[in-house]
């Protein structure tokens, strides 16, 4: 067990007040490294359990006015720029293991859906293609119902394990995940630690080809390389959201270097120095020019977490300072390739958002 360090930090941090755990406690933790968009301030704790039982220990021993925040690969995350208040929970090699028995799959929290997926073909499951081209965990997928190509996780989950903030072990049926579109109804406090999903028989090369299918679809439609969080909105009921930004000539619109990617419009993209106000200010212009031209309503899809460093520009009037329109410019040259803090996944996009 190692108790929380206590060294060169100011008196006071809430490091100092965490239960001692078998995992890692670290203080003022920066979280833009590992999030897709590459923004966003530190975490004030960040832990990572070594199993479920350090983090049922740990949540039970937690003080219940700490605030909690769970994250995957933040593959669909915007951290604020003032950071994450309270603890972060990043599960990690404790959570990652995938074990196929007959047509049925049992899968870490933390294990990529790139890795299932692979682990299905391997196994000749079929069915759990659509997860290769989403390049989040399993404990991601759980909360958002993660989806592509006509399917989601709802269609194959049997079962959740989950961990409660009071450090309670929980278990959720299928049908007690209440799942909707991209979304679970399962507590938001819950901290998933496992799935069991089913597929049926297939043959491992035909679900190869359609695993490389969907590679290929998502290459030529999506920003593949960029650092962007997804599909920014839902697709409201009835519409494409893309085809709502695109109409309100939002296609390359940019704020400093957060953009509205030329490629896929309703992903924003950080073309290198963009903060998470910047995108989270691009975000809400795309969503007021929206309605103005449409009357509908966006609803981000892209969880916003943390606390804002200074206050965004106010809405309406002034809004337009700063932004700018590209049109068909390749959004200031090639961003870099994202730098893999997720262990080498396909980088793929969502247009399978149906
Ligand atoms: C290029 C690109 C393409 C994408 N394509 C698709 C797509 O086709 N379909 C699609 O559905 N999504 C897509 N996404 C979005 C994203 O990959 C999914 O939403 C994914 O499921 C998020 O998983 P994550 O591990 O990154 O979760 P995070 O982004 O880290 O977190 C997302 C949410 O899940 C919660 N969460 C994470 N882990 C847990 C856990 N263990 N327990 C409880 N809650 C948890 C977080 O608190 C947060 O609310 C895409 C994103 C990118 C960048």
């Amino acid at each position: 067990m190692t108790a929380a360090p206590r060294m060169s930090l100011p008196d006071g941090h809430l490091i100092q007040r965490m239960p001692a755990v078998r995992g890692r406690l670290s203080a003022d933790a920066p979280l833009a490294p590992v999030t897709w968009f590459r923004v966003g301030g530190p975490a004030e704790v960040m832990f990572r359990p070594a199993d479920a039982d350090d983090l049922a220990d740990f949540l039970a021993a937690l003080p219940a006015e700490v605030p909690v925040t769970v994250i995957g690969v933040a593959s669909n995350l915007l951290v604020r720029d003032g950071g994450v208040p309270g603890v972060t929970i990043r599960l990690g090699r404790g959570f990652t293991d995938i074990l196929a028995d007959g047509m049925t799959l049992t899968a870490g929290a933390a294990a990529l859906d790139l890795n299932v997926a692979m682990v299905a073909r391997d196994a000749g499951i079929a069915g759990l293609e659509f997860l290769s081209g989403i390049p989040g965990t399993i404990g991601g997928a759980l909360r958002m119902n993660g989806g592509a190509y006509g399917r989601e996780l709802a269609d194959v989950l049997v079962s959740a394990t989950a961990v409660a903030r009071d450090g309670r072990r929980l278990e959720f049926s299928h049908a007690g995940m209440g799942f909707t579109y991209r979304h679970s109804a399962a507590p938001e406090d819950c901290i998933f630690t496992g799935a069991v999903l089913r597929g049926e028989p297939g043959n491992p090369l035909e679900i190869a080809r359609r695993m490389a299918e969907i590679s290929d679809k998502r290459a030529d439609s999506q920003p593949v390389r960029s650092r962007t969080g997804g599909s920014t909105f839902k697709n409201p009921e009835g519409h494409k959201a893309w085809e709502l930004i695109d109409k309100a000539g939002c296609r390359g619109l940019s704020i400093g270097d957060a953009q509205v990617s030329e490629k896929h419009c309703n992903f924003l993209i950080n073309n290198g120095t963009a903060t998470a106000a910047q995108l989270e200010a691009l975000g809400e212009e795309v969503r007021r020019r929206v309605f103005e031209t449409s009357g509908v309503t966006l609803e981000w899809e892209i969880k916003r977490i943390g606390v804002e460093l200074s206050p965004s520009p106010p809405r309406g009037e002034g809004r337009d300072e700063g932004v700018r329109r590209q049109p068909n410019a390749p959004a200031g040259g090639s961003p870099s390739p994202q730098p893999s803090p997720r262990g080498g996944e396909g980088e793929t996009a969502d247009g399978g958002h149906a």
